[in-house]
């Protein structure tokens, strides 16, 4: 990769992880990576020693898939959760970003060991489908390559996985796609446990929601009109890094 192109990864990156900050799925716990194209290296932010808000490229290291940081700031050290992210880019060839969150809504479902149902507008609820995995194979802090295999097993194809009684973890194709999945699937949930509070939750029938999950894992361009680029990512992020407050109100944020 060309070092412009290393360069912008890595702001994208620090980014990503400045946006699940803006949108209430992390504040200081909980890690966006990506995969570097064409190596077995990744991006990542550093353990976590200021909030995820504060991100910025400098901080972002590049380690490889054994858990070695190979490049970073001075004394910068990996967060307790790597092999989360290491052994999920080496079990999914598709798969460039990953989230890790103790997002709240989400993990009310993990814990409880229900589904998250597709529930709201086919293209957002694609963000839940397939129902995620359970990794509940105990209660420890998630710092092995082992507990990260198992992970690994029980994402399997999957976008979403429940990490029982702590969060989830998150992949797509690309991490801005991994950030805006997260905060789908965080909407989700949220309408999910209200909808179960007044009745039954209907479902998007699967057939509406298979133009979204069919392109999830296909390379596309970003659109431009009048040399603007349009694609979801830039509309989105493009504001709320500028004005994060305006997302104070998350609720009415679509
Ligand atoms: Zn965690």
């Amino acid at each position: 990769m060309k070092a412009e192109n290393l360069k912008a990864l890595k702001e994208e990156v620090a980014l990503s992880n400045r946006a699940l900050h803006y949108y209430g799925l992390a504040s200081y716990m909980g890690q966006a990576s990506a995969r570097i194209a064409g190596t077995d290296r990744i991006f990542i932010k550093p353990r976590s020693h200021m909030g995820l808000s504060q991100t910025t490229a400098e901080m972002i290291i590049t380690m490889d898939l054994q858990g070695k940081i190979v490049d970073g700031p001075q004394g910068a050290r990996a967060p307790a959760e790597w092999p989360l992210h290491t052994e999920i880019y080496k079990a999914r060839p598709d798969v460039n970003g990953v989230v890790h969150t103790h997002q709240k809504w989400v993990t009310v479902f993990g814990i409880a060991g229900q589904t998250i149902l597709p529930v709201h507008h086919p293209s957002l609820s694609a963000s839940v489908f397939p129902a995620y995995g359970v990794y509940e194979e105990g209660y420890r802090t998630l710092n092995t390559v082992e507990q990260g295999q198992a992970v690994a097993r029980a994402l399997g194809d999957g976008v979403g996985c429940h990490l029982q009684n702590h969060g989830v973890v998150i992949v797509a194709i690309s991490i801005q796609e991994a950030v805006l999945t997260a905060i789908r699937a965080e909407h989700q949930a949220e309408l999910n446990w209200l909808a179960m509070q007044v009745g039954e939750r209907e479902q998007i029938p699967i057939e509406t929601l298979r133009p979204s999950i069919e392109k999830r894992f296909v390379p596309k361009e970003a659109e431009k009109r009048g040399g603007i680029t349009r694609d979801n990512w830039s509309n989105q992020m493009k504001w709320a890094d500028q004005d994060p407050e305006v997302l104070r109100f998350r609720c009415v944020q679509l």
